[in-house]
């Protein structure tokens, strides 16, 4: 697919379902045929408020789907839409995952990533994967998704919570390492908070596993035009040359689970 084709596309759509996936979660369905892939991301205008980079949840080129965490003014703007309310849309952008058929996966998901590595595994499953689902978060009730990847065939769940709620005690990049230890997966594809990724791409590397990751940076324009996502200290462009990106780069930059910056620029350290 040419990503760049669909750079300028914008699109005035109205939500079509809004399902409260938990306390501070809701995903909202669109009917568009967008044509995202798994890990691509859209800017979503609310107006009046702002515009705000939102992986695709899922996309089966009739609907797609994003679910929004309730952090701060546009996403709490977000959350207070009706159904038939409008949003702009621009998309699909960034760079997706990429797996082979029959591959051996292990997603590793935390916060609002189990939306994106949900869609991962419902295509992965079509093409013959087996899907290894680990699912990080401090308790049971912000656990995201874990019906919807429950009633995927050729899906192991791992479950973890902080507070033992749910699943495993403790942390998921410990479940991710007695998988890996097994030695079958092929890759480790992760979505969640940047210093979780970064474990979990350790932990990738113990096992001599390959692994790629969804960058969080903040972004204004999602199209390399303002270059507020800029990564420390190369420059490159999260919403170019990611949001999927290869943990083997990622490793060397010096922010990497470190810091992000904020619509000024100024460092904020996890
Ligand atoms: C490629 C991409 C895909 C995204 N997909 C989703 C998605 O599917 N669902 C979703 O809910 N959100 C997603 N986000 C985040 C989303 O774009 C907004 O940043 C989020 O909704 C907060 O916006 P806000 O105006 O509500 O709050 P803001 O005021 O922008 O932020 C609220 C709080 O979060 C903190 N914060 C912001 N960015 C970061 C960061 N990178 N790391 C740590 N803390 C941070 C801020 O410091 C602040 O305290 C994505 C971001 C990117 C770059």
């Amino acid at each position: 697919m040419n990503i760049e084709k669909f750079d300028s596309r914008f699109e005035i759509l109205p939500i079509k379902e809004i399902i409260d996936e938990n306390p501070t979660t809701k995903t909202f369905v669109f009917e568009y045929p967008l044509g995202g892939k798994p890990g691509q991301f859209i800017m979503m205008w609310i107006p009046g408020v702002d515009e705000k980079p939102m992986s695709v949840a899922f996309d089966d080129g009739k609907e797609f789907w994003v679910t929004v965490c309730k952090v701060g003014p546009a996403s709490e703007a977000l959350h207070l839409m009706k159904v038939g309310d409008l949003v702009g849309v621009r998309g699909p952008l960034g760079t997706h995952y990429n797996w082979g058929n029959g591959d051996h996966l292990a997603l590793v998901a935390g916060g609002y990533g189990a939306a994106p590595m949900y869609f991962v595994a419902r295509e992965a499953v079509k093409r013959g994967c087996k899907v290894e689902f680990f699912i990080g978060a401090r308790s049971k009730d912000l656990l995201l998704y874990v019906d919807k990847i429950s009633k995927l065939e050729g899906v192991n769940l791992h479950i973890s919570t902080n507070d033992g709620s749910e699943g495993r005690q403790g942390f998921v990049t410990v479940l991710l390492d007695e998988v890996l230890a097994e030695g079958n997966c092929d890759v480790v594809f992760t979505c969640g908070p940047e210093v979780m990724m970064k474990a979990v791409g350790e932990v990738a590397d113990k096992h001599n596993v390959a692994s790629y990751m969804s960058m969080e940076k903040y972004m204004k324009c999602g199209i390399g035009v303002c270059g507020q996502c800029a990564v420390d200290d190369t420059g490159e462009l999260v919403c170019k040359q990611g949001p999927v990106m290869d943990w083997k780069y990622l490793k060397k930059l010096p922010e990497m689970g470190k810091y992000h910056r904020d619509a000024q620029g100024t460092k904020h350290y996890f």
